[in-house]
């Protein structure tokens, strides 16, 4: 039987496959609050009951934290691992919501048909496109395709203090060809995309000493060494003119864009004047030879998070500090070592110390970026199902945050990643009147049999 009855299963079953989700989205699974245990526990038997349905052996597994819930189906063809988490975030403050966060609902606005309630969108709307997908799929074929394993989290809002413990403890039962993670959204709200790229984050706090004792400007003024004069001098050095890194050795293991990238990225046809502007901005500040785009998601920075010393109070205090303190990031991409990067920033600063003066590093950890290889036939069967569905060509392309996730299932289980997902940049999640516009919600699910049609064709 072919694909287009099970589109077409979905499309006739989308008013049963959203009631399921409002279902789940009734159940107040706050992780980061203790007081909603019992209704994180309840999120995760109603997924071990829904996979069980599907003919998955599913269960619930202990961690010391929220369970997780893991089920399986199949022993042959190609196997993929989905990723989802079942938590979701605080509701407050509820008096921004127009309704209860957690008696959802279907409601019309003037941009189509959303599904309102905590959760809709990050993350049980986008985790049950997936369920839904294999649900048609079973209906029309009686089977699953392939290999599945599920893989689900219910801390995903509080930090997952027990994702990387359980994935080294059952590592051998996780692992499959590619991880398939629905946590993200559709380029600009419109155009379906295949996170590839992840930068990673070097970060350090640097305070300069100078004298034994803060000191008064009056005696010692033009005498004494002021070390916010010192770190404010080597700091305002570490970009050039052109927006490029001036620490020797920085750029070490960035690697260009391959050609193909760069075409899809430039007919993303990104507005950088809108995004800039949405936030009082005009002119992309990065390197000048570089688009904004490849600044976000395929060049690394170098950013001064905080920087502070001496008298900040009300009024006047004319000292001189006996010391100053900066707090700055790295952004990484490709290649580039977190540590080095840190080794290479403490020498290029510590040779630009005057005499008196000594500095302190301090190193927090860090995470280098994480690359998808795109060479995984599994990537181009997917961009193309993507873009069948969406009916514009899907994209591969950068996110200039962490996902750490992704970075895990490589780490840990040795795989590549794709994260794809069908949230809009208005969907309001984390905040209140959280929403998930019932297209995403369709076309997700309608995308996911697409995808696993051709994953194993
Ligand atoms: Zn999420």
């Amino acid at each position: 039987m072919s694909l287009s009855t099970v589109l077409d299963t979905i499309d006739r079953s989308l008013p049963e496959a959203t009631d399921r989700l409002l279902e789940l989205l009734r159940i107040p699974s706050i992780s980061t609050d203790p007081a909603f245990k019992a209704d994180c526990d309840r999120a995760a038997d109603w997924l071990v009951d829904d996979l069980t349905s599907l003919g998955f052996e599913a269960r619930k597994a202990p961690t010391p934290g929220h369970p997780m819930v893991v089920a399986h189906y199949g022993t042959e063809g190609p196997h993929v691992l989905f990723y989802g988490h079942y938590d979701v975030q605080p509701v407050d403050p509820l008096s921004l919501w127009d309704r209860d966060p957690f008696d959802p609902q279907i409601e019309t606005t003037a941009k189509g048909k959303v599904i309102r309630g905590r959760g809709s969108s990050d993350d049980k709307g986008q985790l049950m496109t997936f369920l839904e997908a294999c649900r048609a799929w079973k209906e029309v074929h009686g089977t699953l395709p392939g290999r599945i394993t599920i893989f689900m989290e219910g801390e995903e809002e509080s930090g997952s203090p027990s994702l990387i413990p359980f994935m080294q403890e059952h590592a051998d039962e996780l692992r499959a060809d590619v991880a398939l993670i629905c946590d993200t959204g559709l380029f600009e709200s419109r155009t379906p995309s295949i996170v590839t790229m992840l930068r990673g984050l070097s970060k350090c706090e640097v305070t300069v000493h100078a004298a034994n004792k803060d000191l008064h400007s009056g005696m010692f003024g033009g005498v004494a060494i002021n070390p916010i004069r010192v770190l404010t001098k080597i700091l305002g050095g570490l970009h050039d003119d052109q927006g490029h890194v001036a620490v020797p050795g920085f750029y070490d293991g960035v690697e260009e864009l391959p050609d193909e990238m760069r075409q899809q990225w430039q007919s993303l046809a990104f507005d950088h004047g809108q995004f800039l502007g949405d936030v009082g901005l005009s002119v992309p500040a990065g390197e000048q030879d570089r688009t904004p785009l490849e600044m976000i998601w395929s060049r690394p920075t170098a950013e001064i998070n905080g920087i502070w010393g001496g008298y900040t109070g009300a009024g006047f205090k004319t000292v001189l500090p006996a010391e100053a303190h900066a707090k700055i990031s790295f952004r990484l991409v490709s290649k580039q070592d977190p540590d080095a990067i840190h080794d290479a920033f403490e020498d290029w600063f510590t040779a630009q110390l005057p005499a008196d003066c000594t500095v302190e590093f301090k190193e927090v950890n860090g995470s280098p970026a994480g690359e998808m290889s795109i060479e995984n036939p599994a990537f181009e069967k997917a961009r193309t199902a993507l873009s069948d569905e969406w009916g514009v060509p899907a994209a591969y392309v950068g996110c200039g945050g962490s996902i750490p996730i992704a970075g895990y299932f490589q780490t840990y289980l040795g795989m590549d990643a794709m994260l794809i997902g069908f949230g809009k940049d208005d969907d309001q999640i984390h905040s209140p009147n959280e929403k998930y516009d019932l297209e995403s919600f369709h076309k997700g699910i309608r995308s996911w049999a697409r995808i696993l049609e051709n994953l194993n064709k």
